[in-house]
């Protein structure tokens, strides 16, 4: 379409995502090499096949295949009889080799989708393929950014981490559908326990934007491939969260509208996300496949997965749990959601669920415990090895030992605030409900110091029994329950 055609027409925003994923596994792709690289000396964990030295020989990572089958599995993708690994070639300083090992036509994981939820709406997006390579090195800019730094470091212990890169189809329409996307690609993702968010860099996108007219798109909402091609379309690199995501596309949906209004046409080009300014700036025209002459990496043997699908099986899904929790546990959509909003905290729900009451399981972890994290802008996984001592404060709920809101307002807060075992918190409070001998002497001594209220009550002031009840619950420290208070003061005053 001419630019002075599009200025005219709707104009629809057409989205695509390359998302790069590290995939969790103890050891890089080709090597034997540490993948933990967090506190290492800078390429201290290298060796000759991710340095790229002359003579050393790739061997494959048997859990990188694993996992990248078992994404394949959650998104619903063909997995290929036999599949293989290419040679991407190209010169960059984090590339030790001069080209990535990664696939090229038949990669691992073609075909799939991935349902998400964008408010109340269900959306699927078609995942063109997914594909196993090799992470480059990384860069670190000296005193500046890529294009004002003095000098650059190159880090290769990120060198052949491996990746999935997967690519959708031209299918989102807004970067709000990308975010919503992502969080739950994420989930997936760890549901499977093949990735971990917290991990610096683990998820990079490459996102690609263009602006179709409205007419060309048909009646049900697909774009033709003619469309799509013929749309100058620009590539936005670096983007490293769901939220970095939403914001460098929605810079570039504006951006390229401004371009069009203007009667300019958009160039079809690689921009880079410049995250602290909140900008895209352009790189490089774009690069063409032709460039990188693929060729098959002749010291890999074709793989053959036909039965490694079967062989691997994967866990229960975020959205089969969810419907699963409500039916089960009887639990409303919105706490159901809550609860498997990851998986660690359906695990722990499950847990306690199977042996308290499910609905005072579905309060201490939705409402409770989420509650108090987030409000301190923690996560589960911040609290991962003090589940136990959560689990022992429900226990002291469901027998009763403590009231639910002594629980929750002191023993809970203290519990993370200060890092004390529920017990200890318990103890030094005086929380455990008095025992039946000092409620019953505590509500007698109410009786007898109150004689105005007793007689109040006895001439039908109803309302008398409620300041009695509070002398008695001063009196036991706020440990005794209120209710069996009321029930004893009336058997007291009664009989
Ligand atoms: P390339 O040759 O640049 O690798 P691909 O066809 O492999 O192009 O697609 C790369 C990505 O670009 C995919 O995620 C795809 O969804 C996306 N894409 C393709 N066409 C468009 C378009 N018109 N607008 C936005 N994204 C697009
Ligand atoms: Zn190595
Ligand atoms: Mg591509």
């Amino acid at each position: 379409m001419t630019a002075q055609a599009a200025q005219q027409a709707d104009l629809a925003t057409v989205i695509g995502l390359e998302v790069h994923v590290q995939l969790e596994t103890a050891t890089k792709i080709f090597c034997g090499c540490s993948t933990d690289a967090a506190d290492a000396e800078p390429n201290s964990r290298t060796c000759p096949v991710c340095l790229g030295l002359p003579g050393a020989l790739p061997v494959l990572n048997e859990a990188a295949v694993e996992a990248a089958v078992k994404v394949g599995k959650a998104i619903d993708a063909d997995i290929p009889e036999e599949t293989a690994f290419h040679r991407k070639n190209y010169y960059y300083p984090d590339l030790p080799k001069n080209f990535q090992i990664t696939q090229y036509d038949d990669p691992i994981c073609q075909d799939g989708e991935l349902t998400f939820s964008v408010g109340d709406e269900r959306r699927t997006v078609g995942i063109r393929r997914a594909h196993l390579e090799e992470d480059p090195g990384s860069l670190q800019h000296v005193g500046g950014s890529i294009d004002t730094a003095d000098h650059t470091r190159v880090d290769y212990n990120r060198a052949g981490t491996p990746l999935l890169e997967i690519v959708t189809e031209p299918d989102f329409r807004s970067a709000g559908e990308v975010r919503s996307f992502l969080a739950k690609l994420e989930e997936v993702l760890e549901y499977l326990g093949v990735f971990d968010s917290t991990r610096d860099g683990s998820l990079r996108i490459d996102a690609n934007l263009s602006l179709v007219a409205a007419d060309e798109i048909d009646d049900d909402g697909t774009i033709p491939e003619a469309a799509l091609d013929d749309a100058n379309r620009t590539e936005v690199k670096n983007i490293t969260s769901h939220k970095g995501a939403e914001k460098a596309l929605a810079y570039e949906e504006t951006r390229q509208k401004n371009a069009v209004k203007r009667g300019r046409e958009v160039a079809q080009e690689t921009r880079h996300w410049d995250e602290s300014r909140g900008v895209t700036v352009s790189m490089r025209s774009k690069e063409e496949e032709k460039d990188y002459r693929y060729f098959r990496e002749e010291d890999l043997p074709p793989l053959r997965v036909s039965d490694w699908k079967e062989r691997i099986s994967i866990p229960e899904l975020p959205d089969a749990r969810r419907e699963r929790f409500r039916e089960e546990y009887d639990l409303s959509a919105e706490a159901a959601s809550k609860l498997t909003s990851t998986k660690q905290v359906a695990d722990f729900y499950e847990d306690l669920a199977g042996e308290f009451d499910p609905d005072l399981a579905a309060t201490w972890v939705a409402d409770n415990l989420l509650g108090e994290l987030n409000y301190r802008d923690m996560a589960i996984t911040d609290v991962d090895d003090r589940l136990d001592e959560v689990h022992r404060l429900v226990e002291l709920v469901a027998e009763d030992e403590i009231t639910a809101k002594n629980a929750r307002e002191t023993v809970l807060r203290r519990m993370l605030d200060e890092g004390e075992a529920p017990d200890t918190v318990v103890e030094d409070e005086g929380l455990g409900k008095t025992g039946e001998d000092e409620v019953q002497q505590a509500v007698v001594a109410a009786i007898d110091d109150n004689p105005d209220a007793v007689e109040d009550y006895h001439s039908g002031d109803d309302g008398a029994i409620n300041f009695l009840v509070g002398q008695v619950m001063q009196e036991t420290g706020g440990s005794a329950d209120p209710g069996t208070v009321n029930e004893l003061l009336r058997e007291e005053l009664d009989g």
